[in-house]
C-alpha cells in the first residue's frame, strides 16, 4: 500500500474531509481519479482570463501545512480565491479558512477571504473566528485518524456521488 501524506494539511484535504471521508482516505493514498475534464478545463479558462492581470498564485508550505493562494493583496491584507463553480458551497468558505489560519500561523493578523464567483457574478467574505480555529485543529486530528485507517469508510450513497472521480470504484 501506498504511504500517506496526512502530515502536510492542504485545502484539497479539508473539501475532501467536509465532502466525504472515503474520498479523503483514497485521495491521501495518491488513489488520484481526477483528470482533466471539461469541467476543470473551464474552470482554469476562467481563473486564467478573468482575473490574469492582477493574480499571481502564491504558494506557502512548511512542515505542517501546504497552501496555493490564487492572489493575496498585502495592501488590504485579503486573500482572493477563484471558483469556477455555479455553486457557492461550504467547502470552498473552508478552505480559504484554513488559508487565513496559515497567514495568522505566520504572524499576519486580521486577514480575510473574498471568494470570488465568475460565473455567478458573486462573492463571499470569510473571516476567521476563535470556533473556526478550534474546528481546524480538530479537522486536522481527524484527517490523521483516517489516514492511518487500514480499509477506506464506508461509501456515503449522496446524489453527488455520481459526480465524483471514484464513482467507479467505489459502487461499480
Ligand atoms: S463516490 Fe461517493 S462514497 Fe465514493 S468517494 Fe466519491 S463521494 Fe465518497
Amino acid at each position: 500500500m501506498q504511504s500517506c501524506n496526512s502530515k502536510i494539511m492542504t485545502g484539497t484535504q479539508i473539501a475532501y474531509y467536509l465532502i466525504c471521508q472515503r474520498k479523503l482516505w483514497l485521495f491521501l493514498r495518491n488513489i488520484e481519479m481526477e483528470h482533466d475534464s471539461d469541467t476543470v478545463s473551464i474552470g482554469k479558462l476562467i481563473s486564467d482570463t478573468t482575473y490574469k492581470r492582477e493574480s499571481h498564485e502564491i504558494h506557502i508550505t512548511d512542515d505542517e501545512d501546504d497552501i496555493a493562494l490564487d492572489f493575496y493583496d498585502s495592501k488590504t491584507k485579503t486573500i482572493h480565491e477563484v471558483k469556477k463553480s455555479d455553486k457557492m458551497e461550504e467547502t470552498h468558505v473552508w478552505q480559504v479558512k484554513f488559508y487565513i489560519y496559515v497567514l495568522e500561523k505566520m504572524g499576519i493578523d486580521n486577514v480575510r477571504g473574498e471568494i470570488n464567483y465568475p460565473k455567478l457574478k458573486q462573492k463571499a467574505e470569510v473571516t476567521l473566528t476563535e470556533s473556526d480555529r478550534k474546528k481546524l485543529k480538530e479537522i486536522r486530528e481527524e484527517v490523521k485518524k483516517i489516514a492511518e485507517l487500514n480499509v477506506p469508510p464506508e461509501v456515503i450513497n449522496k446524489p453527488f456521488c455520481k459526480q465524483c472521480a471514484y464513482y467507479e470504484l467505489c459502487y461499480v
